[in-house]
């Protein structure tokens, strides 16, 4: 074969990528590697291979008669879990080789196998998964890899999930406050990675396709060496060009900016769909790469004690129209269940309410809380103030009275004519 008839596209700097598994040691839910993301649920990538062997990887690349000295991107699941792991990231040759990798890996190991064939990882990409690692311990590896010697650019980070609250349970978030002090304190730089996990604007959901034209030209390697043009094909075992240990037989791949049919549409991996490389055109001839993000999407997936929590966080936030919104939607789902919602849920769409001024709705909601149990003090105040405020006072006063003694009322608001 010669490079004229060499079948893989070569122009894009990043864009052979290996997956040596599809296994994963952690589970994360907001995982991209399938489709129908939903928040809470943990899950692990998209399936079971018959896994080349190192030897068959390595001898494949070493053999390749075109050898673009360009980025070899070893990724998973996991690749670090890949029985032959470190043999294959010490014995390529002629690629700039990158890994990513969730941090587990057995970085002295790593370093040894490295030097001993006197070779250096190009670079490197780590991110920080609270849900399955410890501060202290992602830190503790991210300093020992980026001092090891062995990779040139090593680059840690976290997804932002700050607009995904959906994704993050309450042990996420300490860990996160305790990463951004921990990695302070020992001088760690990262950064925050953009979530991906959206499908043009609405959840990743694999609902409906469509035909459209894509340029989704990747060199994406499945563990068994099956030869893909997108990370949905990859997963979904479709469209195969070939096998990277039978190059002669591979069909040319597209390559990125030329556009071809696809009736896929809709079940396009979301990481690489946004990742801003490829584009797509509709049948009117539209050119688009991406639109925004709908974090709301997700909410419908969601149960509605699930949903409040949402609702919560966003509160906590400030963000208010997201907090009535997510509180709203989990009313309304266990409406139509035939269902109530909490006194908490009222109440904190009660509260989003007052601070949107949105007085007399606020009050519906804070006398729902408090009909349903919620008989906190501060519960109780909001209600007086936002009666008094609308010109309500004895409404409010016998909504309450079936449910707070009369001694406890009168000091409540007896404390309350006291801060006027
Ligand atoms: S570590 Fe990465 S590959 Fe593994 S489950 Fe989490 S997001 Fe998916
Ligand atoms: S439209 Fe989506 S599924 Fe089809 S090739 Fe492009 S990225 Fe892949």
């Amino acid at each position: 074969m010669d490079s004229a008839q060499f079948p893989l596209p070569t122009a894009q700097p990043s864009q052979w990528v290996v997956y040596l598994t599809a296994r994963c040691n952690f589970a994360c839910d907001y995982c991209i590697q399938k489709g129908r993301i939903i928040p809470g649920q943990r899950r692990k990538p998209w399936g079971k291979y018959e896994e080349l062997t190192g030897e068959q990887w390595v001898r494949a690349f070493n053999d390749l008669p075109v050898r673009p000295d360009h980025t070899l991107i070893l990724t998973g699941g996991e690749p670090s879990i890949h029985k032959d792991f470190y043999y294959i990231a010490s014995h390529l040759e002629g690629y700039k080789v990158d890994l990513t990798s969730n941090l587990t890996l057995d970085v002295d190991r790593l370093t040894r196998e490295m030097n001993a064939t006197g070779r250096k990882l190009y670079s490197s990409f780590h991110t920080f998964h609270p849900d399955f690692i410890t501060a202290e311990d992602f830190v503790e590896k991210a300093i020992q890899i980026r001092d090891s010697g062995v990779i040139e650019n090593p680059l840690f980070s976290m997804v932002n999930l700050d607009e995904f609250p959906h994704f993050r349970s309450d042990q996420y978030n300490e860990r996160f406050m305790e990463f951004c002090e921990v990695a302070d304190r020992r001088g760690l730089q990262f950064q925050r990675n953009e979530f991906r996990g959206n499908h043009m604007g609405a959840a990743f959901a694999h609902e409906e396709t469509h035909n459209i034209e894509c340029t989704s030209g990747w060199v994406n390697m499945a563990p068994n060496g099956d030869i893909y043009n997108c990370q949905y094909h990859l997963e979904a075992r479709k469209n195969c060009f070939g096998n990277i240990t039978d190059i002669e037989n591979v069909k040319p791949m597209p390559e990125f900016g030329s556009f071809f049919s696809c009736s896929d549409f809709g079940y396009c991996d979301p990481c690489h769909e946004n990742s801003g490389r490829g584009a797509f055109r509709d049948a009117n001839g539209v050119v688009f790469r991406r639109t925004d993000h709908d974090p709301d999407q997700y909410l419908k997936w969601m149960e509605p004690s699930a949903i409040a929590e949402v609702g919560r966080r966003y509160l906590d936030q400030g963000q208010l129209e997201k907090a009535q919104g997510a509180l709203r939607m989990g009313i309304e789902k266990l409406e139509a269940r035939g269902e109530e919602a909490s006194a908490e849920t009222w109440s904190d769409l009660g509260i989003s309410l007052w601070a949107a001024d949105a007085k007399q709705d606020a009050l519906d909601a804070l006398l729902r809380g408090v009909q349903a149990g919620d008989t906190d003090s501060k519960t109780i105040a909001a209600a007086l103030e936002l009666g008094r405020e609308t010109e309500q006072t004895d409404d409010v006063r016998n909504v309450l009275i079936p449910f707070v003694p009369a001694d406890r009322l009168a000091q409540i608001e007896d404390a309350l004519t006291e801060s006027f």
